[in-house]
């Protein structure tokens, strides 16, 4: 009698917590977490941020209209952020140790399960374009430097000169990191700080078919050297997306994302550990990525449209917007 009481209550629990909101979040996004406090942020620029993450917002949803698939909302809204000088992406891409901005991207299909992703690329305009072209028109899901560049103009993709991507605060960042940097020589070793990662963009959509889509897209870290790649253009640590639960993109220091799996640990969490979507984004970042040492965050979105953006810095660019097109956007953890 007990244990037939219990499971009604467990099965009310599942049923309550995969109910579909009146009004779900079609689309999430993120402009990178790191260290962004009201003491950080100039008024003016905090205005024009949350115009950029809106305009986002706006033009992802605007892309998923009329039946259009949940690829098409996270490529949209994360044009729009490779586009802003405000972001980790694109224009204003942080400079590599080589004076170079260098870009990492990646999108997956939860629909199908195929990915696609490019890294190291330096003229491809819109990095999270090429991503979406591996996957789809390459029997690849990964391609780097050369070769990618090599196959973004075969697919027809704009090229431009590295230079478009240069902004002087990204130049300015870049000089202080190699102060920095000369400054411990000789010490244990140089650990990137957490402004030296903030940025990053990244975007989940769920389309009227039920179908859920998730991409990133990066300049990685400032003063990154030997090649470095992050999380943002591996499947399952910086972006993981399936039907079954849910679409996922990370942004933080790399590294710990790439040896936790960051992002496929939120999805087989809630696949074989009984957790919703939720409740494993919560504890992926403020139990394992916590423990091990990480700083970052990650926007969830489930099949039902229920979000989840959890991070352990002190703010992570991000924002969301409903079926019926109600926007949110937040800046700080105290928001
Ligand atoms: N995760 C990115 C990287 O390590 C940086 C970021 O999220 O801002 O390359």
């Amino acid at each position: 009698m007990r244990f037939l009481f219990l499971t009604l209550c467990l099965l009310m629990a599942s049923a309550t917590s995969s109910a579909q909101p009146a009004d779900p979040v079609i689309l999430v996004i993120h402009g990178g977490a790191g260290t962004i406090s009201r003491a950080t942020v100039a008024p003016e620029t905090e205005v024009s941020i949350r115009a950029a993450l809106e305009e986002a917002l706006r033009a992802g949803h605007a892309a998923i209209q009329d039946g259009n698939p949940a690829l098409d909302g996270v490529v949209a809204a994360i044009q729009v952020m490779e586009d802003s000088p405000h972001f980790n992406a694109g224009i204003g891409g942080v400079f590599a140790a080589d004076g170079t901005v260098r870009h990492d991207a990646s999108i997956m299909d939860g629909a199908s399960g195929m990915a696609g992703a490019s890294t190291g690329t330096l003229h491809v305009r819109h990095p999270i374009q090429l991503a979406r072209a591996v996957m789809e028109n390459s029997v690849h899901v990964m391609l780097a430097e050369e070769g990618a560049e090599e196959f973004a103009i075969q697919q027809g993709l704009e090229i431009v000169p590295n230079s478009l991507f240069h902004t002087d605060r990204r130049r300015r960042a870049l000089e202080s990191a190699q102060e920095r940097e000369r400054e411990l020589q000789g010490s244990a070793g140089y650990i990137p700080e957490q402004w030296q990662m903030t940025g990053t963009v990244g975007a989940v959509a769920l389309d009227n078919a039920g179908h859920l889509a998730a991409g990133t897209s990066t300049g990685g870290m400032t003063n990154k050297r030997w090649g470095r790649i992050g999380d943002s253009p591996i499947i399952g640590a910086g972006t993981f997306a399936n039907d079954a639960t849910c679409g996922v993109s990370s942004t933080g220091h790399g590294e710990f994302f790439i040896r936790l799996a960051v992002a496929h640990d939120i999805h087989a969490r809630a696949m074989y550990g009984g957790e919703t979507c939720t409740q494993a984004a919560e504890a992926v970042i403020h139990e394992t990525l916590t423990e091990a040492g990480g700083t970052g965050g990650v926007i969830m979105l489930d099949h039902d449209g229920n979000v989840a953006m959890p991070f352990n810095t002190e703010g992570m660019y991000r924002g969301f917007i409903t079926q019926s097109g109600q926007v949110v956007v937040k800046l700080y953890a105290e928001e």
